[in-house]
């Protein structure tokens, strides 16, 4: 089989690697991205219209050079596409609890965030209970004891546009695209790459895997043992007619209750959609991929309505208008890891990135695309090394 050589291949086109792909291109790199699917697609860990933006990244001050980094990079995309990506509409992280908290793993998730936004100097103001119901009346039903913190530079990216987006720049670059191929083997070989993918064969110099919630099937350990794939529900609930959930609302994270599934997000009603998006996390890891129920029943949407929106938010009804199944692949402290392959020389493995990678997405992108190419990043990536769990 003839082999098609490159500089770097990357493996797996959704969010990370179509940010990587499209930053190899633009540094003249050349490149060649291979999925199993034809991204932007529903199969994997970045679909269902919208994801959360926040510069105070509550999981940790090394996020937060990341997704500075990445708004910028949205709206480059912007304006080279013609495309909305990012949507500054603000973001409002509340918790509403009478006992302690967690949520990402962090404990007293709202405090964390306005604490990191004190330190880092990211305009936000600080609500109480009474506050937040006059500004924003969909969340009434609020304890009294509630605190709030409002965030004007977040809101919320557009997914599937922002990997279309970057995917068409990086083919506009001169990168190469290869779509419904699914890579079967990388074998490092001295200082190159060989890669099968469907009935094709490629060598490179480097190559940088981001295949999400696939990455332990295809790299082994360790991280068949430190990745764990988590189904996760997305449901849009119709609003009511008139309803008091404004289109101009901010994307939110609201804390109910002491336990990691006391809490919800959502987002802004998208205009003329009439539905409001709201999601919950959950952390127990599937045995298999194939064990992925990809249907939601009406149970799961009655369960969601009853425990997240029913006495948590108003103007919403229960009347389900969509509802889609995507994939969290989580690590044990719930960061990301973002590391040379310990076995595989030349290999890069970007993909584990939890439940809060999006907003990061075009950043990491670029900086693994400049550890490629010139060996080190603009933006420090150590915190994410996979030395951390040994
Ligand atoms: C329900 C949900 C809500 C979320 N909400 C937020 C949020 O509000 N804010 C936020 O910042 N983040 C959020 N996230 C996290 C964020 O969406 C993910 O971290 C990110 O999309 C993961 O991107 P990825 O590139 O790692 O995986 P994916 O986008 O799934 O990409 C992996 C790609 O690899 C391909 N692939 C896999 N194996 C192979 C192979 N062997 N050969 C070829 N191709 C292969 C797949 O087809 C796929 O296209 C959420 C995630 C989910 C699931």
């Amino acid at each position: 089989m003839r082999e098609e050589r490159f500089d770097v291949i990357v493996v797996g086109l959704g969010a990370m690697g179509a940010a990587a792909l499209y930053q190899l291109a633009k540094d003249g790199a050349k490149a060649v991205g291979i999925d199993r699917y034809v991204p932007p697609h529903v199969q994997g860990s970045s679909h269902g219209d919208t994801r959360v933006t926040r510069l105070a990244v509550g999981e940790g001050p090394a996020y937060i050079p990341l997704v500075r980094r990445s708004h910028l990079i949205w709206r480059e995309l912007e304006a080279q596409s013609g495309e909305d990506l990012f949507e500054q509409c603000g973001v409002l992280v509340m918790t509403s609890s009478g006992a302690p908290t967690l949520h990402h793993g962090v404990a007293d998730f709202t405090a964390r965030t306005t604490e990191l936004a004190r330190q880092h100097g990211i305009a936000h103001e600080v609500l109480t209970a009474s506050q937040i119901r006059m500004r924003f009346p969909q969340f009434g039903p609020i304890r009294d004891d509630a605190i709030g913190y409002f965030e004007p530079e977040g809101g919320f990216v557009r997914p599937e546009r922002c990997i279309a987006a970057q995917l068409n720049a990086a083919r506009e670059l001169g990168a190469v695209l290869v779509t419904d191929a699914t890579v079967r083997s990388i074998r490092s070989e001295g200082a190159t790459v060989r890669i099968k993918a469907g009935d094709r064969a490629f060598v490179a110099d480097k190559v940088i895997v981001c295949a999400g919630m696939w990455s332990a099937s295809l790299l082994g350990e360790p991280f068949s043992t430190l990745l764990k794939v988590c189904r996760q529900k997305l449901f849009w609930f119709k609003l009511e007619a008139p309803s008091i959930f404004p289109e101009d609302s901010p994307s939110f994270i609201l804390t109910h209750g002491p336990s990691e599934t006391d809490a919800c997000y959502g987002f802004p009603p998208i205009p003329g959609e009439g539905s409001m998006k709201i999601a919950t996390e959950q952390y127990s890891g599937l045995h298999s991929l194939d064990a992925l129920d990809r249907n939601v029943s009406e149970a799961e949407a009655e369960e969601m309505f009853r425990s997240h929106v029913l006495g948590q938010i108003a103007g919403v009804t229960s009347d389900l208008v969509k509802a889609s199944v995507c994939a969290y692949t989580v690590t044990p402290d719930h960061n990301f890891i973002i590391d040379e392959h310990p076995t595989l020389a030349n290999v890069t493995v970007v993909s584990a990135c939890s439940g809060h990678g999006f907003k990061h997405s075009a950043a990491i992108g670029e900086a693994v695309a400049q550890r490629c190419l010139r060996g080190q990043s603009q933006i420090d990536l150590s915190a994410f090394s996979l030395r951390r769990f040994f």
